[in-house]
């Protein structure tokens, strides 16, 4: 199976590795060139110098950017993907968009003779690098059905939840239950910090109980320490609570506790951690 794969970030460059090690023909672009020739010489696949040149004779291209209009550009446009693409094939947007987007790439790629999965992620950077990713993925079965192999080479786990859009509207909900979760860690230890509690002891104990989640478990050690150059970023938190809060209006959700999330989210922009960890909502807590 011969594959393109365009976005080499965060994210995009271990999951394009993943599909070379499984053994697929993988042809890679990324918009800062040097990134595509370090990751050829990493994994021994071949880049191309735009998407479309990327995509031809491909059966899957996978897309993974950063927001709607970066995904615009990759694909519509001369040089793009959809350009270059040949009858039957399939495209993969692995980008965290809205759902309106994957709706217009739906229509787009059938008028084109393509096929579409919407496809966003969870599990971060350790995830994409450990094959350990979650793919909550909206299109048909038949196109989930050719796709979904591929999709193992970084996945531990794919699921398709209904037409296209649907699973962008499903990491919506992700990135609306990890919100509300994140602020009552932090409020948490901040709690536990002035009470004088020893915090190792304390998350010893409480994440056993019903306070548990990922997110105690994965980021308490580093929020005692005040570390947050790491991680996913409040910008790109910002940019899903925006999408989120957007389609609420659209299907009449109040989302009262992702909203003042947000507006958290753009205190700790102002303090300078657009790039901080979204756990860093501690630190707007302990440092204002
Ligand atoms: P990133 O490290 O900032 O990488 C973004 C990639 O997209 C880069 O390769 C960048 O190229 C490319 N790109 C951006 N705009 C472009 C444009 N207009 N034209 C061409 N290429 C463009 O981002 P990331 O962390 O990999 O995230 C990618 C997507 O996954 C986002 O939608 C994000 O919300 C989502 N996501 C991220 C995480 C995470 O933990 N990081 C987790 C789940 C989902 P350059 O190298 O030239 O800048």
């Amino acid at each position: 199976m011969k594959v393109a794969f365009i976005g080499l970030g965060v994210m995009g460059y271990p999951m394009a590795g993943h599909l070379k090690n499984a053994g697929l023909d993988v042809c890679v672009y990324n918009r800062t060139e040097a990134k595509a020739s370090q990751w050829c010489v990493e994994h021994g696949g071949n880049s191309a110098p735009t998407p479309r040149e990327a995509a031809e004779n491909c059966d899957i291209v996978f897309t993974c950017v950063g927001n709607d209009d970066d995904v615009r550009q990759v694909i519509f446009g001369d040089d793009a993907a959809f350009a270059g693409m040949k009858p039957g094939a399939i495209l993969v947007d692995h980008t965290t968009a809205s759902a309106s987007l994957a709706r217009e790439l739906d229509a787009a790629a059938r008028e084109q003779g393509f096929s579409f999965l919407d496809a966003p992620v969870s599990g971060g950077q350790a995830g994409a690098e450990n094959a350990a990713l979650t793919v909550m993925i909206g299109g048909d079965q038949s196109t989930y059905d050719a796709a979904n192999p591929a999709m193992d080479a970084y996945s531990k786990f794919t699921k398709l939840l209904g037409p296209a859009g649907s699973g962008q509207l499903a990491k919506m909900v992700n990135q609306v239950c990890i919100a509300g979760v994140v602020q009552g860690l932090a409020e948490g230890l901040n709690f536990a910090k002035n009470a004088g509690l020893d915090g190792e002891a304390l998350i010893e104990t409480i994440s056993k109980g019903a306070a548990g989640s990922w997110q105690m478990e994965n980021r308490y050690a580093t929020m005692l320490a005040d570390e947050y150059e790491f991680g996913f970023a409040v910008d790109w938190m910002r940019k899903d609570l925006g999408i989120a809060i957007e389609e609420a209006r659209n299907n009449g959700s109040e989302l009262p506790v992702a909203q003042l999330v947000d507006s958290f989210y753009e205190d700790i922009q102002k303090m300078g951690g657009g790039r901080w960890d979204t756990s860093s909502l501690l630190a707007r807590l302990v440092r204002k």
